[in-house]
This record gives structure tokens, sequence and C-alpha cells, in this order.
């Protein structure tokens, strides 16, 4: 549809290839935790007890035992074979990370990386786990993995918000909507809504058209066109979500989550711009990317020194940073520390977690 720009060209290119598409699997015989269904969050785990197969018997446990410590995850795939909602009481206690129903977000990195092919690290992506919702910000290639990775149970998202079209932060929608449709061994019920910015709904015809046949369920899936001005945040049971203009693409918006006295701004894909600014005014944490090297310069992408000039406008109080390649090969909390942000600097990793 649209040309990348000059730094995904750089960083390796955004080649596509003719996929092929095998037909769709049934679904498999997984084992599934009675613990991933049992109680937790309020809003749904009665119905979902109720539909639960006599099968799901079977394997009882097998997403328990002993993981790595918070906030370093397991590599255990521990949604593997969940099927609708883990709670998210239950998840940390598989981790390891005891908790009663949570009041505030917690926030997870599962794609810390760029464009850039790397082992290590998985395309943009973002889940933010509220009292009673499953957030996803972006859906870039390996994001749906990651978020087993993570702990973090795919058939759980709720709802999924992207920042801008490009490729490496949205095309894991595909395989998990596919998955969704034809790998939940419960049939979806509840709704999934996907938001994105204008024109959210041509990009959003485009995609369904070529994979729509395997894409969408019978499950509510309403999609979302948010203007590039928020005029009226979008209300969820647990939080206000506001956004705005970013500098990357004449789409690409950033997003404020608000939720009980606290505040977290995830940046997206951006370079200096005092809509940036606005948007992580006072935030208590401002995930922002850094896709150029100190002294650098790459379109549409910061800079250490970017970073730094806008946690320090903004007022923020901690940074994470973000979406930045390991080619750069350096302390990126110091660059930043060097050009004068005197908060909170952490460096993102593909699973870090933490709360605003
Ligand atoms: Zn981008």
């Amino acid at each position: 549809m649209q040309a990348p720009p000059a730094v995904h060209a750089a960083a390796g290119g955004c080649r596509t290839r003719p996929g092929e598409l095998g037909p769709p699997q049934p679904p498999l015989p997984l084992p599934v935790s009675e613990r991933a269904h049992g109680a937790g969050r309020a809003r749904s785990g009665a119905h979902r007890r109720a539909r639960r197969r006599p099968d799901d018997e079977a394997g009882r446990g097998a997403a328990s035992g002993g993981h790595g410590a918070h906030p370093r995850v397991s590599r255990r795939t521990l949604g593997n074979g969940c099927r609708g909602r883990a709670p998210a009481g239950t998840r940390r206690a598989a981790l390891g990370v005891i908790r009663e129903r949570r009041q505030d977000l917690e926030i997870t990195v599962v794609g810390s990386g760029t464009v850039l092919p790397e082992l290590e690290r998985r395309q943009s992506c973002v889940v933010v786990e509220t009292a009673s919702e499953t957030l996803v910000f972006d859906l870039g290639s390996g994001a749906v993995r990651g978020m087993l990775r993570a702990g973090i149970d795919p058939f759980s998202v709720d709802r999924i918000f992207f920042t801008h079209f490009h490729p490496d932060h949205t095309v894991d929608v595909v395989p998990l909507l596919f998955a969704i449709k034809y790998a939940a061994r419960e049939p979806r019920d509840r709704k999934l809504v996907i938001s994105g910015p204008e024109p959210f709904h041509r990009f959003w015809a485009a995609l369904t058209n070529v994979w729509g046949e395997w894409m969408v369920g019978d499950y509510p899936m309403p999609t979302v066109q948010l203007p590039l001005a928020c005029r009226v945040p979008v209300e969820t049971p647990d939080c206000q979500i506001f956004w705005a203009k970013t500098e990357h693409r004449p789409e690409s918006i950033g997003y404020r989550l608000e939720a009980a006295g606290k505040t977290f701004v995830y940046t997206g894909d951006t370079a200096y711009g005092e809509s940036v600014v606005a948007l992580a005014r006072n935030a208590d944490t401002l995930l922002i990317e850094c896709g150029a090297p100190a002294g650098g310069e790459v379109p549409g992408h910061l800079t250490p020194e970017g970073v730094a000039r806008i946690a320090s406008e903004s007022g923020a109080r901690r940074v994470v940073i973000t979406h930045f390649p390991a080619f750069l090969q350096t302390d990126l909390a110091a660059e930043v520390r060097a050009a004068g942000y005197e908060g909170e600097i952490l460096t993102a990793e593909d699973g870090t977690k933490f709360s605003p």
C-alpha cells in the first residue's frame, strides 16, 4: 500500500514474499490447566467454567510448575493449550507471583525489537493487563509466540490497538485471529475490539480481503477507526485511553492509559514532536522507542538524545526504552542519562514487566 520509510530499508528491508496458507487445522487435543480456567477475574470465569469440556480434565496442571522470578519470565510456554481466558491471578500464580485481583496495570513488553530479525527480540508488541481485560498494543512478527514466552495467554486478548500500519507492528494479528478461530478449544463468544488510526477501516478491509476467510470468526469483532486527534477517550472497564499524533507515518499515533491514578504512555514509532511531549505529560511510565543511534539520524525515529528530550520536557517519571536494534550495541540508558534526563531509565527486553 505505502512504501516503508528509509529506516526500514536500511535495517534490512520489508520484502514481502508470497505466502502459502494450508487448510485450517482442526482443534488440537492440547492439555488445559484446570487452574487456568479457575477463579480469578470476576468478569467471565463462571460461564467459562460452565462451558468446559470433560476432556479438559486430561491435562490438568500441565501449565503449572516452577518458573522464573518476576520480572524475568520463564521460558516455559505457560499459555500453550490455554483456551479462552486464563485469569491473571492464575497466570501469576504459575509465574510464582501470587497476587489478588489487581487494581493497577501490569505491562509486559512482549516484543522490543524492530524490523531487523533477531533471535532474542520479537517485533513490537506491548500487553497491558488491567483488572478485567487484556489489551494489546501492536502485533509485530513473533508477538503471539512472545506472549506465550511471557506467560500471557494469547486467547485472553480483549482489545487490540495499533499505532500504525507497518508490518513490524501489525502482521501477527493474522496468526492471532487464525488461532482464535481454529485452535480455540472453547469457541469464543466474547467480543474482541480492534482499533487503529485513521484510515484504519481501509487498512482492515485490505487485510481481510486477503485473509478474512480465516481471520473473522463467529464472535463479535468490532473495528474502531480512531481519528488522528483524540477528542473523546476510549473508555474501558478499567481505564481511559487517550491518543495523539506521533512523527513517523501519516497515520501514526501513540497511546496514553490512565487507571487508578497512574498513567502509562506508549509512543509506538516516532521522532521528536510536541504532540508526543504532550501525550507523555507527567506520565508515570513512558515506554518509548529508540530506533536511531546516538548522534545519528533515522527519519521517523528517536535517538537517545531525542528520548531524553521528550522524557525531560514531558516530566515523565520513568522511561522504558524499546524498539531498538541489537546492532546499536551501546548502553542506551547511559546515553539517555548523558543527554540530560534525570528520571528512572529502564531498557526493555522481551518479557520485561512493570507497573506504571
Ligand atoms: Zn514503523
